[in-house]
């Protein structure tokens, strides 16, 4: 092949090139189509209506299991599934010390509890040994229960604490013979084979509309000696402590639970 010969080679070769590259700019491709509001609204399933409580009494919910009305302990029973003998008097029940602790009857994986407690008015003592008592999420991790008005404790076992793995955010304790609210919203955890945690639970508290605990990772039991173990378990009840400080015995009302 001859120089020239050669030149026509390569410019016919730039020029194929050139014109294929500019018809593929203009390939034309479908575009998305227009978006309009309703494209990004969905209907169902829709929210179950549920009708709110009275909120200065915060009455039960109309989808609410109740858990203490007023009446009775029909729905507790002592840790040997007896009936539950603690006093119930005015509405509201007290904690007998000899009786032990009680427990739901029923048994909970995900839930939202609202529970009301009074330290008495009379009440004596300090730190710990002063209207102790507890909250045990599916019978196994503690939020407290305590008179922290105006008495100091070590901060992680405190009123509104995971007993000794979380200090509440703040002291949000009404006085003595005043009613603390608790609302405790709680995911059970799951468990993997060998028994870890794959998901550990995890615990929301508010105390007189307050917030205490947010979304707090719960590290597994709540020990008086030691630290957490993490012991594989199912639905389990809610149980409340009957604490061997030799203060006033607390009392409770109002206590209703929503599964989740
Ligand atoms: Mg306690």
């Amino acid at each position: 092949m001859n120089k020239k010969n050669q030149w026509i080679k390569v410019a016919f070769a730039f020029i194929i090139c050139t014109v294929s590259t500019s018809l593929q700019a203009q390939k034309e491709y479908p575009k998305p189509g227009q978006m309009k509001p309703d494209m990004s609204e969905f209907w169902t399933p829709q929210p179950p209506v549920v009708t709110p409580g009275d909120i200065r009494t915060f009455s039960a919910p109309s989808d609410a299991i109740v858990l203490f009305d007023g009446k009775d302990l029909s729905a507790w029973e002592n840790t040997k599934g007896e009936p539950a003998d603690w006093t119930v008097k005015g509405g509201v029940f007290t904690v007998k010390k000899s009786a032990g602790d009680i427990r739901t009857k029923q048994k909970f994986e995900n839930f939202q509890l609202h529970i009301e407690w009074q330290i008495p008015e009379n009440i004596t003592g300090s730190s710990q040994a002063r209207g102790n008592s507890g909250i045990f999420l599916q019978g196994m991790y503690e939020i407290q229960v305590l008179d922290n008005y105006q008495n100091e404790t070590y901060a992680n076992g405190q009123a509104g604490s995971v007993y000794k793995q979380a200090t509440p955010l703040a002291n949000a304790m009404r006085k003595p013979g005043e009613w603390n609210v608790y609302d405790i919203i709680y995911s059970a955890p799951v468990f993997k084979e060998d028994g870890t945690y794959r998901i550990p639970p995890r615990v929301t508290l508010i105390q007189n509309g307050i917030v205490l605990q947010n979304n707090t990772t719960i590290l597994g039991t709540t020990e008086y000696i030691g630290f957490p173990r993490v012991v594989k378990h199912g639905a389990g009840p809610i149980i409340l402590q009957s604490h061997g400080d030799p203060s006033e015995p607390i009392s409770f009302r109002n206590i209703w639970i929503r599964e989740l």
